[in-house]
């Protein structure tokens, strides 16, 4: 017998997770995972966050917690506090009440649910979301899916290897007034390369000039510097200046809370009412979605987000992994140093946050993949996170050959 599902093309596999299963089943001693954005100890293994460990017990031990279905924009406190975590305790929209915020199934649901808002109520005609180039994978498919196009601004410049301004500032002054632009916070994925403070203020310049959209992802606050101010410059800058926006922000990265999707869809509103519109809408096709979103995870960053202690002892842990890596991203560079490898590589320490983008070939991907068993993307990114002290010789000298002799 026939299925009607005999015409259904085969779909190609993810890019990323399918590097993550390639690396899994590879059995050779010296292989390297440098692909996947996910913490790793310098033993190369995943590390529960001590304050997390903490947390979690806490709540074992809580004989009120239940798992009654939470409301549809989720646990109320966490919300809030994902809201004050990125644009700041004494944020004036705050004040104001002006601020919505929606639990999400962490940054990708995060990133979806405002899409999928815009898609249904931005108002600009035809609008377009422009990303960077490069960027995460997942915003073009993500956008596209709710039905908006997709066009992309200049980012990343090949020659100095750091921000082409000068594109991206073109592109956005360019664009039709009240375009869509998807913009990166902090520790730009995949380049590492984020716009300095003086440099964020000439962007939202011309935001406002053109009455473009700001839509930030924000899926390493506190993960770029350490520091989880700093790493909100940004958004802050731009909310202090009146703008009108939405923040999608994960905590999977920064709590290492990967598989159980925290997240919040963070929204400045010029008014009250507006934010209540806003949230009204979006619970409103939440429930559709996802109905409510999952309680675990989002227990876990309220109780360390609205407690004093547990909040100094998450900052520590955060250092931890910014300190690990930037002490990955100096070795790195020594070792490369001492080969005498061919080429600049000072943008290696010059980067920022888990990803370094080193200029590498597909085709000499290829062969750190095929001939070390190293495993990154295509396009030459690296998750500094997958190097340690045990394997840093060995991806460098393996960089030094592929960039000699491919
Ligand atoms: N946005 C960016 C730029 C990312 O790099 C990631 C994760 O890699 C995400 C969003 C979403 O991550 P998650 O849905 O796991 O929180």
């Amino acid at each position: 017998s026939t299925s009607v599902f005999e015409k259904v093309p085969a779909a190609p596999a993810d890019a990323i997770f399918a590097l993550t299963a390639a690396y899994k089943a590879d059995t050779h001693p010296n292989k390297v995972d440098l692909g996947i954005g996910a913490y790793r100890t310098n033993e190369g293994k995943p590390w529960v966050l001590p304050v997390v460990k903490k947390a979690d017990r806490a709540m074992v031990n809580d004989d009120n917690l239940d798992h009654e279905y939470l409301p549809i924009l989720g646990l109320m406190p966490f919300r809030m506090a994902a809201a004050k975590l990125i644009l700041g305790a004494n944020s004036n929209a705050i004040a104001d009440g002006r601020v919505g915020a929606v639990q999400c199934i962490s940054g990708t649901g995060a990133v979806f649910t405002g899409a999928q808002f815009l898609a249904r109520h931005y108002p600009v005609k035809g609008a377009e979301c422009y990303i960077s180039k490069p960027t995460w994978a997942n915003h073009r498919a993500i956008f596209e899916g709710v039905g908006i196009p997709v066009r992309e601004y200049p980012y990343w410049d090949p020659v100095t290897k750091g921000l082409d301004l000068k594109g991206l500032l073109g592109t956005m002054q360019t664009a039709p007034a009240g375009s869509i632009f998807l913009l990166h916070p902090c520790a730009h994925n995949p380049t590492g390369v984020d716009p300095t403070p003086e440099q964020w203020k000439q962007i939202a310049d011309v935001m406002v000039a053109k009455g473009h959209f700001t839509f930030f992802d924000c899926a390493y606050q506190g993960f770029a510097s350490g520091n989880l101010a700093r790493d909100a410059f940004s958004v802050r800058h731009f909310a202090e200046r009146g703008i009108e926006l939405f923040v999608a922000q994960s905590f999977s990265k920064n709590f290492g809370l990967y598989s159980e999707r925290a997240g919040n869809l963070t929204i400045v509103a010029r008014t009250p009412q507006i934010k209540d519109q806003i949230e009204s809408q979006i619970a409103k096709s939440q429930r559709a979605v996802i109905s409510n979103p999952p309680a675990y995870g989002s227990r876990i960053v309220n109780l360390v987000l609205n407690d004093p202690q547990l909040n100094r002892e998450w900052e520590e842990n955060l250092s931890t992994m910014a300190n690990r890596i930037i002490d990955m991203r100096k070795a790195l560079f020594d070792e490369l140093t001492k080969l005498g490898t061919p080429g600049k590589w000072d943008h290696i320490v010059n980067q920022i946050g888990m990803f370094s983008f080193t200029g590498l070939t597909t085709a000499q991907v290829k062969v750190m993949k095929d001939k070390y068993h190293i495993y990154l993307t295509d396009n030459g990114r690296i998750s500094m996170a997958g190097i340690n002290t045990n394997n840093v010789k060995y991806v460098a000298q393996a960089i030094d050959d592929v960039v000699r002799h491919q």
